[in-house]
């Protein structure tokens, strides 16, 4: 499944914002039939065309697109040697699709630091660390056994070429997905590296650092290309418990135009390359999630197979053109819906009616 992993040191906040993840998924339980596990929490991408939409439509239903994150126990310092919960913890971080790593950047000395200061960059060092050195004993256990398997011909030399850069990558200090563009990541897939998956770095800050853009620049410029998020994890907390307008009104005091969760979900979003697609009718206006560059059969695959196998073609209006007609017969009688095939890339807004045999 497409999931991000939370991981961080202990005491970074983590359950504190996970706790708020779980409670929107209740909240929101817009998906009667889904099994809800206890550590998986899933958000809704914030998606303002959807209600445009149901307001042009007359939509009875509001369905967005979702994000789901999983807890992943607490990293410390040797967990890569793999003892105790060691070994569970990276076959957790090896199932998610993304990283979002919790870095506290909150002062508050009733809750103590693992290493004793408030220090996020030495704190990001740690974390990435072990997970350098997790990746550099997956590396070096498969080395051998490739190496044999070139010399009896049953591998191409080029994965095993692909391994021995990854190596070194690894043993300068470096993530993989720092390195990606120079490295054979085709041939290091099968190994699912943990530092090969993009990061997302989640900073739990304070007041201080939630009104102080010139500080968040510069721990954004610390994981740059990554992305980095700001958020009070108390603050999501108390967020969920209120009604919509009390939280506006809160986030309104606080100096934010959006939630954490919010933005925490959109982020996750980008950084798992997917991107929505649209469709609307009387009974709902809905986000479906496809991946960046899926064709028109493919999307039309996420709503049911047989709209894949039986593909025939696409209606589609971008949202901007059925906003500005008002209406899809206005849109029509403007010439603004397209009829698409078989190898048309999907693209973002794209408001769509599939044709389809069955
Ligand atoms: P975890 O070990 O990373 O899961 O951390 P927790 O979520 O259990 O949080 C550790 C402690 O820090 C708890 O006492 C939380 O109440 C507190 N805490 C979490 N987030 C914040 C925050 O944004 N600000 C402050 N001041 N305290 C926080």
């Amino acid at each position: 499944a497409l999931t991000i992993g939370f991981v961080g040191l202990p005491n970074v906040g983590k359950s504190t914002l996970f706790n708020a993840l779980t409670r929107q998924t209740v909240l929101a339980a817009n998906y009667p039939f889904a099994t809800i596990d206890p550590n998986v929490g899933i958000v809704n991408l914030p998606d303002e065309r959807l209600d445009q939409l149901a307001g042009i439509f007359g939509s009875q239903k509001i369905l967005p697109a979702t994000v789901s994150f999983v807890d992943i126990a607490g990293i410390v310092k040797g967990a890569s040697e793999g003892e105790g919960l060691g070994n569970q913890f990276l076959a957790n971080i090896r199932e998610a699709e993304a990283i979002a790593q919790v870095v506290r950047a909150f002062e508050d000395s009733d809750v103590v630091h693992v290493d004793g200061a408030v220090n996020p960059s030495s704190d990001m060092e740690t974390i990435n660390t072990e997970l350098i050195l997790a990746d550099l004993q997956t590396v070096e256990k498969a080395v051998p056994r490739i190496e044999k398997e070139v010399k009896g011909k049953k591998r191409e030399k080029a994965e095993l070429d692909a391994l021995l850069e990854a190596q070194a990558v690894l043993e300068r200090g470096d993530t993989i997905f720092s390195a990606a563009d120079k490295l054979d990541m085709e041939n290091l897939r099968e190994l699912n590296l943990l530092t090969a998956k993009p990061f997302i770095y989640v900073f739990n800050s304070d007041d201080a650092i939630l009104a102080d853009k010139d500080k968040q620049a510069e721990l954004a410029a610390l994981v740059a290309p990554a992305q980095a998020v700001f958020l009070d994890a108390k603050l999501e907390a108390d967020l969920v418990e209120l009604s919509e307008e009390e939280a506006r009104e809160m986030l309104e005091m606080n100096g934010q135009d959006e939630s954490g969760l919010d933005q925490l979900a959109r982020v996750g979003f980008e950084t798992l390359g997917l991107q929505t697609y649209l469709t609307a009718g009387p009974k709902e206006a809905r986000a479906w999630t496809i991946r960046k560059g899926a064709t028109a059969p493919e999307a039309a695959g996420v709503i049911h197979t047989d709209f894949q196998r039986g593909f025939i073609k696409a209606e589609i209006v971008s949202f901007d053109d059925l906003v500005a007609a008002g209406s899809m017969a206005d849109a029509k009688a403007a010439g603004k819906v397209r009829m698409e095939g078989k190898d048309y890339i999907m693209q973002d807004g794209d408001v769509v009616e599939f044709r389809f045999n069955v």
